[in-house]
């Protein structure tokens, strides 16, 4: 047994030899795909129209021979039989017991059914996030978030309980009364996006006179939605403003919590291997991608959900595997620094490759500019505009000049382009709870 196996919630799984853990992947796919073939006319269609079946699954060079399925075409299976699922749905109406939603930043919204039994994977899945980062039934985990359709951090709250955490829901609550309610219980954990856990440090200071890292019990925050966690910029402003650890993991609707940041924080996040498949794909070629450094498409199986299948699907987000192994003894291998942009975001301006995460990597690094900012693309005539609004700490409001040649140097030293900036005054621009909404390249509408 491996000496940190007590730092595991499942020691035998999260250390399996790599060649055992490709063979159980390739059952577990097997298995799910067998389910889906079964059960949704969608799949059969699918996989016929291939020509392929389960049978033929043997190998991981098999697996990738399946065909993907991407998101528009769940929008589409759900203007079917039965409503509001449609024919992907493998279970009858009677088991579904859970009703989820995304968010539909990206278009309208798809829905997520899930049973009792799959209920239960996701809270699995968080289990094994939240003891990696050290989560132990001696915390009081506070959940500041909306419990309402979006899965949110709904499913760690099941997590959370699992492992034997108390659990106090922050839902129909204000920030300010958030903040209260977390310094009266003196909770130790919680869990949010990174925009929000700037957005309470900040309001906590500027509203009620708290210092979160002085006042607050809280010791470790995770973080989901955003790569912001994964950006050390930002990941050093939350662990300074609240005097506590933060820790990333990647999850979606449509998938399931697949990744996390170990207590070793290497610089990179795990998959969680024995309950998901991540595949990575050269965007150009299809290629599947092995080796480290070469960012590529995520296409990812969930071996466990049963209502509504995950197989062989194209998140559109674009990781890449970590050069280094972890020393926490895990065999689940690593991508590195999270996800590092969107297939749909990362776009060419001025000729030029940009990823959104890198501009805000910069604006978060100078402590002068507020953790709020705004990049706008456009085209005017036939030339690519980037302005981006920042706003100054309070206390910096007479050394706009100076750190406007600060920026503009690292802007352009960061991403080889050239931004229109503007200050805002502080508290001007929109502040988020979920997802922000920080980067819109408004070209596409002009086309
Ligand atoms: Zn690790």
């Amino acid at each position: 047994m491996c000496p940190q196996a007590d730092r595991m919630w499942n020691p035998m799984l999260e250390t399996l030899p790599p060649e055992r853990l490709r063979k159980l992947q390739v059952n577990k796919f097997q298995r799910i795909m067998d389910w889906a073939y079964r059960n949704s006319k969608f799949h059969r269609k699918l996989y016929q129209q291939a020509g392929i079946a389960p049978g033929d699954i043997k190998t991981m060079e098999d697996i990738a021979k399946v065909p993907k399925v991407e998101k528009g075409m769940m929008r589409d299976i759900q203007n079917k039989d039965p409503y509001p699922y449609g024919d992907m749905l493998c279970v009858p109406l009677e088991q579904v017991t859970e009703y989820r939603q995304t968010s539909g930043t990206t278009g309208q919204p798809v829905y997520q059914p899930d049973t009792w039994q799959d209920w239960e994977w996701w809270a699995e899945a968080w289990a094994t996030i939240l003891y990696a980062q050290g989560y132990r039934n001696s915390d009081r985990v506070f959940l500041p978030f909306g419990y309402n359709v979006f899965v949110a951090f709904w499913a760690a709250h099941y997590g959370a309980e699992k492992l034997g955490c108390e659990v106090v829901p922050g839902g129909v609550l204000n920030t300010e009364a958030r903040l209260l309610k977390m310094q009266e219980v003196q909770a130790t954990a919680f869990m949010a996006t990174p925009t929000y856990v700037l957005n309470m440090a900040d309001t906590a200071k500027k509203k009620l006179n708290i210092d979160p890292a002085r006042d607050l019990n809280i010791q470790k925050i995770t973080c989901a939605g955003e790569p912001g966690a994964s950006i050390p910029a930002t990941k050093k402003r939350m662990e300074d403003a609240w005097g506590a650890k933060v820790f990333d993991h990647i999850g979606a609707t449509e998938i399931g919590a697949w990744s996390f940041e170990c207590l070793e924080q290497p610089g990179g996040l795990h998959v969680n291997e024995g309950l998901f498949l991540i595949e990575i794909e050269d965007v150009q070629t299809g290629e599947i991608i092995d080796e480290p450094d070469r960012p590529g498409k995520m296409v990812v199986t969930a071996f466990d959900r049963y209502a509504q299948p995950c197989i062989r699907f194209d998140s559109k987000d674009i990781i890449q595997w970590h050069d280094q192994d972890c020393s926490c003894g895990r065999s689940f291998r690593m991508i590195k620094g999270g996800v590092v942009g969107r297939a749909d975001d990362i776009t060419k301006v001025k000729g030029v490759l940009l990823a959104p995460t890198a501009i805000e990597e910069v604006v978060r690094s100078i402590p002068e500019l507020s953790d709020e900012y705004e990049v706008v693309v456009t085209k005017k005539g036939d030339v690519d505009d980037i302005s981006l609004k920042v706003e100054l700490q309070l206390e910096a409001t007479n050394q706009q000049g100076e750190i406007k040649g600060r920026l503009d140097e690292q802007l352009r030293l960061k991403t080889n382009l050239r931004y229109n900036i503007s200050f805002q005054d502080y508290g001007s621009l929109p502040r988020y709870e979920l997802k922000a909404k920080r980067f819109q390249d408004l070209r596409k509408n002009n086309q």
